[in-house]
């Protein structure tokens, strides 16, 4: 089959590997019709997470079809359409039965690397290092699901796969960040970052009921898009970001703020920015902390900070005075797919929400290794990318408009 794997800093290539096969009964084999590009995949293209191997299968955001299911399935039949949350679950450990999907304690075929790293192990994750199991990921034609009983979700056929897809990672991912600053309604929510989880976390904190979110980027087709559903906007080149978020917060700052950005923040003109980036390439600090000071800095006493973008190991210089003399509260993790997903999908099923306004490229598998490019340098008004194993780019979507 082809897949995209990963052979070092900045070269994913599209390959011919072998098919995957049933290991474990509770196994299902899905061929997928629908994979997407995660932010999350930048910290491995960009070379920022480490246990990355090469050749490694990538992809966690992804949704097909079971082609074949483990003797010990009773969930999952052939022709099932499922979307596969990217956490892989037991079901059963006590994380999994208290709902901490995203650290299962069993999932993780390299626990005891994770132990040493972290502490304690986290859950499996697909295509996402060698920390979380090294397990073959979703932008591939097909992948194998372990313990493909508990967390795939079926979804309806009258949905189409762009409607549904991001319901395995970066729509409760968004969703999550926003249930996480507990909103009230005279809440104003900033959020940091208009990428794909941004957008969500924009949308999710207005269906939550908060009075006005903000929400914060460089890049004007991203403000746009947020702006398109009553967001206020700050493009950090343009505008002093605590001076903006303390005038529309009569000087008081936001009671809740967002970090949809992770460990490779941009931030061209500051001081701290450029020790960040120094230190990162001498490999004394592994993640670019700037957005995680300018909440601290800008969130109200009292507040939350809720943190769904992706650290991998040790920032330095976070002023931990601000936040224990303000008392604010930080709050982070993996997202929980299960714990969200039914009620996300009952949402679009309504028509709450329609997930597929973020996706501005759809191509075929081969056209991926050029499509992390063009998402990493936010070419081309790319805002979310979705590829389409098994059908060959230049035939089926050159001709189409973008939506
Ligand atoms: P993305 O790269 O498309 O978006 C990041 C956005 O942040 C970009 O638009 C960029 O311009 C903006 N940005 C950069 N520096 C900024 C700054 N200083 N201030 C404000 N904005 C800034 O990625 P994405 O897909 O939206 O993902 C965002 C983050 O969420 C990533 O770190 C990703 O790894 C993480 N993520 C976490 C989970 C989870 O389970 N917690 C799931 C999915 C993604
Ligand atoms: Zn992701
Ligand atoms: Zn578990």
């Amino acid at each position: 089959m082809k897949a995209l794997c990963w052979h070092g800093k900045k070269d994913v290539r599209c390959e011919t590997v072998p098919d995957p096969r049933i290991e474990e009964p509770c196994d299902a084999i899905v061929k997928v019709t629908s994979c997407a590009i995660c932010g999350s995949d930048l910290h491995l293209f960009d070379g920022f997470m480490p246990g990355m191997m090469e050749g490694d299968i990538l992809g966690h955001e992804f949704m097909g079809e079971v082609v074949e299911v483990g003797p010990g399935n009773k969930k999952l039949k052939v022709g099932d359409r499922v979307v596969v949350p990217f956490t892989i679950c037991c079901g059963e450990c006590d994380q999994c039965r208290r709902g901490n999907w995203s650290v299962c304690e069993r999932s993780n075929r390299n626990k005891s690397l994770a132990e040493k790293v972290f502490g304690h192990t986290t859950a499996g994750l697909f295509g996402y290092t060698h920390l979380t199991g090294g397990y073959p990921g979703g932008q591939a034609e097909y992948v194998r699901v372990p313990y493909a009983d508990v967390a795939p979700v079926k979804v309806p056929a009258g949905l189409t796969d762009e409607q549904v897809l991001f319901l395995g990672d970066i729509l409760p991912t968004g969703w999550q960040a926003a249930v996480q600053c507990e909103i009230e309604p005279a809440d104003t929510v900033a959020v940091w970052g208009a990428g794909p989880v941004g957008q969500f976390a924009v949308r999710s904190a207005l269906m939550l009921g908060a009075r006005q979110v903000v929400a914060i980027d460089r890049l004007p087709d991203r403000l746009s898009m947020a702006a398109a559903c009553g967001a206020l906007t700050i493009n950090f080149e343009e505008e002093s970001v605590l001076e903006r978020l303390a005038e529309l917060t009569g000087g008081k700052g936001p009671e809740k703020c967002i970090d949809a950005v992770g460990l490779e923040a941009h931030v061209p003109r500051s001081l701290d920015s450029l020790y960040d980036r120094a230190k990162q390439a001498l490999m004394w600090e592994s993640d670019r902390a700037h957005v995680l000071r300018e909440m601290i800095y800008a969130c109200r006493p009292a507040g939350i900070l809720s943190i769904p973008g992706v650290y991998g190991g040790v920032v330095d210089k976070i002023p931990f005075g601000a936040v224990m003399n303000k008392g604010l509260t930080i709050r982070t993790g993996q997202t929980h797919v299960n714990r969200w997903a039914e009620d996300l999908l009952r949402r679009i099923e309504e028509d709450q929400i329609d997930p597929s306004f973020v996706v501005t490229h759809t191509v075929g598998l081969e056209d991926g290794p050029q499509m992390y490019e063009t998402f990493r340098d936010k070419h081309d008004g790319c805002i979310k990318v979705v590829m389409k194993p098994g059908v060959s780019s230049r035939a089926t979507f050159d001709e189409r408009p973008r939506s």
